[in-house]
């Protein structure tokens, strides 16, 4: 809510409230029928004082507060201070009371309200994220005062009401949810709208599964697959654990436009509804969606049932939620590669951040997350990519039993409470027998990455070894593959290494890797969290037979390994092209074709290139999917073809590709399939608008002919990536003029998206040194969400020249952008400085 002053709790506060304070329980009472602009909220919380007399305050953000009623005294609603409700004179046990009109958001935080142009329904959903619940009700609103809470709902009678507890209909238009064991704020939802249901029952629980009405064929056809995977990693929870699904539901509510992508409200799960996916998709992007839903599980125990204190200990949730959600669908589903995915989509993310300015420990101090703005920053890479990672070489370390019965015992320990890092590590000593603070100190509590390099036998040294750069401990293998007879890397063994935390080398023994193999591949099996070097003899290898390496895991590390010596600007860019050229004609991964064309396309074409060598790589890139497609059609479980026909549509840039896209939209199908459905068709719209051969009445007639959600982002996409200086002008006034808070953050992203392109770097050359005050200047009207869209979304990553970074580095030290989105900025920047300088190599 711009003009309105919020104040972040800070760590202190959260601590003296907590020892002051008690909570017993909330009654949360909503009346969602009193228009487009606000709803109604009624608080009833009981709470206990430790030292009567004393003060404290409630957090609440209202359009209007109504009235506060405490111990049965009214109190003057004009002391909202800001968000804070002063409380003074506290009894040792207290009843308060607050009614408020409260805004509808369009960003997602607090009560989100949709409106669906396919039918004109609406669909509320509430992300009480961080400190976001009192966007819907007055709330203690920290993590480590949890309580008990029951919800009424009123709402428009053809509506259903899902939420926390069990909801049932009272009589028509009114809805009670049955009480919650103690949970914390942020994890309060509420689900309304005329949603599509779909039930069922497991093991005597309910289980739910709703989408919005225009998307009710996709659930029906999703509704199996996506059951089955939720009984399944249920059944493989229930067996880990010891400690019982903790909620009398399972909700999994799809909704509109939620920013994360998915939220793990007890009870009642929240995913964005893009996974229902509205157009086809390969292997990987549905096994991404089994991901998700085992992660939001796993939070049922991780987060929910046990919930860090502070902030600083986010990891506790995500890094937990993200190791066990890879883990366990690979376990319990036919969704078995979930860690090459995770070893290309995901790793690198922690790679990269953990080399940023911005990377912190995986476990930080509380004192490194002041307050609660500065947590929203602790939900990235590091918490979910890295901390996985940890783990994973944490269960090598102690053994999977052993690391279990910590966890189990922790479970046990705080369940329904909260902890923090001390806790868990207590836990596991006690399971393993080993003392796991020091591992820990090192691998949670410091901040970056280790690089272990392998040198050869040669005339300087007698065998093989690991140099290490860094300072933590590495349980790793190293792959020994030789070249058999058909041109095939085959693993001769896997050599134990054990780098100890302050050793600078390894030598093995002289006998180990005997005799001299092919290739010698660091981490092999990826489970490690390191750089890696490969001697130069493996490098040549793997540059001429990356793809012949039998395991797709260890491909992935192959290609992650030279990714990374690009980024260094110790291989030049052009030659990552120059790889996927040679290896992905036979590549049978669809995760590994995918990701490694998204980053030849995004990364190395668009940034790291210099704009004359962009050009010849676009052309490889779409000769290289022309290739693909022209593959034997049928037998394509994975979606390779589909992947093909994405990289031909975004790289076009020939007179030839543009006229096959234009056929191709004539004829409704690529030659030989697959059909345009609406991703594929808006896809090639998007290149043509951004090449200039799109017109905007064209435009306007495709716009008309999809009504839906999707298809209006779709539309502003294109709009502002047409290369007219009239379309430039309107897209940057509506990301930056005055009115520029009033759609929602999804349509905001994907005007951002559209605006800045790499194809069009002269036509935007003006507008890029007005990025960095106009983002201040969004920023210091005091509409936080707004700037960070358009930070994340609308940064002009192509414009790689000293005078951009110049500026921005100028913006950022003049104070323009302050918490968290100055660190993303910052980050930004950082990305930009790196682009420049592996150009400047090559
Ligand atoms: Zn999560």
């Amino acid at each position: 809510m711009p003009g309105v002053p919020v104040t972040a709790l800070t760590y202190a506060e959260a601590q003296e409230r907590a020892r002051l304070i008690d909570v017993s329980g909330y009654h949360v009472d909503l009346d969602l029928t009193g228009g487009e602009e606000v709803f109604g909220s009624v608080t009833v919380v009981r709470f206990g004082c430790r030292a009567p007399g004393a003060s404290t305050f409630a957090e609440i953000r209202p359009t209007r507060l109504r009235r506060v009623v405490l111990n049965g005294r009214d109190l003057d609603p004009r002391a909202l201070d800001g968000n804070r409700l002063p409380l003074a004179g506290l009894q040792a046990a207290n009843e308060l009371r607050v009614e408020a009109d409260m805004p509808y958001s369009r960003t997602g935080a607090g009560l989100h309200r949709f409106t669906d142009d396919a039918d004109g329904e609406t669909y509320l959903a509430v992300h009480g994220g961080l400190d976001d619940a009192q966007r819907v009700f007055a709330a203690f609103d920290q993590p480590d005062m949890k309580a008990g809470i029951t919800t009424t709902v009123r709402a428009p009678a053809h509506w259903t009401v899902v939420g926390n507890g069990l909801a049932r209909p009272t009589r028509p238009g009114w809805w009670e949810l049955a009480a919650t064991p103690p949970m914390s704020t942020y994890l309060f939802t509420v689900v309304a709208g005329p949603f599509h249901s779909i039930r069922a029952d497991h093991r005597g629980l309910p289980f739910g599964l709703h989408a919005r009405q225009s998307l009710a064929g996709h659930l029906r056809r999703d509704a199996e697959e996506i059951f089955a995977i939720t009984r399944a990693c249920f059944d493989r929870y229930s067996e880990i654990f010891a400690e019982p699904y903790p909620y009398d539901s399972y909700d999994q509510a799809f909704v509109p436009e939620l920013e994360a992508g998915a939220m793990e409200n007890p009870g009642c799960v929240t995913f964005r509804d893009e996974f229902l996916f509205p157009s086809a998709v390969t292997r990987a992007e549905r096994q991404t969606r089994g991901v998700v839903i085992a992660h939001e599980m796993a939070h049922m125990w991780f987060g929910d049932l046990v919930t860090m204190r502070w902030w600083n200990d986010v990891w506790l949730s995500e890094s937990f939620a993200e190791y066990m959600g890879f883990q366990v669908l690979s376990e319990a589903t036919a969704f078995t590669a979930t860690w090459t995915d995770f070893a290309l989509a995901r790793k690198p993310r922690g790679y990269d951040a953990d080399q940023r300015p911005s990377t912190h420990p995986v476990a930080p101090e509380p004192r490194e997350v002041p307050d609660a703005d500065a947590a929203r920053s602790a939900y990235d890479d590091i918490s979910y990519a890295k901390g996985a990672s940890v783990l994973r070489q944490l269960v090598t370390w102690l053994g999977r039993p052993a690391f279990l019965a910590g966890i189990n015992d922790f479970l046990a320990r705080y369940r329904f409470g909260s902890a923090d890092l001390a806790d868990l590590l207590d836990c596991l000593s006690r399971a393993s027998g080993t003392d796991v603070r020091g591992w820990a100190g090192r691998w949670l509590g410091t901040a970056g990455v280790d690089t272990l390099t392998v040198s050869r036998p040669g005339p300087a040294a007698r065998a093989w070894s690991v140099a290490h750069r860094g300072g933590r401990p590495h349980r790793i293998w190293l792959g020994v593959y030789d070249a058999d007879g058909a041109g095939q890397l085959a693993l001769r063994a896997r050599v134990p290494v054990l780098v100890p935390a302050d050793a600078d080398e390894v030598t093995l023994p002289p006998a180990a890797i005997q005799p001299e193999p092919a290739l010698v591949l660091p981490n092999d099996g990826d489970a490690g969290y390191c750089k890696i070097r490969l001697d130069p003899g493996s490098l040549a290898t793997l540059t001429a037979s990356l793809g012949r390496i039998a395991d797709p895991l260890n491909r992935a590390l192959a290609w992650n390994s030279v990714r990374d010596l690009v980024r260094d600007g110790e291989l030049a860019p052009q030659e990552y092209v120059a790889l996927a050229v040679r290896h992905l004609p036979a590549e049978t991964d669809p995760s590994i074709t995918g990701q490694v064309l998204a980053y030849a396309r995004w990364t190395v074409a668009d940034r790291y290139l210099t704009p004359g060598r962009r050009g010849p790589a676009l052309a490889d890139l779409t000769d290289l999917g022309q290739g693909l497609l022209a593959r034997p059609a049928g037998d394509d479980p994975g979606g390779l073809r589909l992947i093909a026909a994405r990289t031909l549509i975004d790289s076009a840039s020939r007179a030839g590709d543009i006229a096959a896209l234009r056929t191709w939209l004539d004829a409704g199908q690529l030659p030989s399939g697959p059909d345009l459905d609406s991703r594929l068709r808006w896809q090639i719209l998007l290149r043509l608008a951004v090449l200039g051969a799109l017109g905007p009445a064209w435009l306007d007639r495709e716009a008309s002919a999809d009504a839906t959600a999707d298809g209006r982002l779709s539309a502003a996409r294109c709009r502002a990536a047409r290369p007219e200086a009239t379309a430039k002008q309107a897209a940057w006034t509506a990301m930056f003029g005055d009115r520029a808070g009033t759609g929602s953050g999804y349509q905001l992203a994907a005007t951002a998206q559209g605006f800045w392109q790499a194809d069009q770097a002269g036509l935007l050359a003006g507008y890029v040194p007005r990025y960095f005050p106009a983002l201040a200047e969004v920023a210091g009207r005091g509409d936080a969400d707004l700037a960070r869209v358009l930070c994340q979304h609308g940064f002009p990553h192509h414009a790689v020249d000293a005078a951009t970074l110049r500026v921005g580095e100028e913006c950022l030290a003049s104070g323009g952008l302050t918490g968290s989105l100055a660190r993303l900025a910052a980050d930004q920047l950082a990305d930009l400085r790196r682009s420049l300088q592996v150009r400047s190599l090559f």
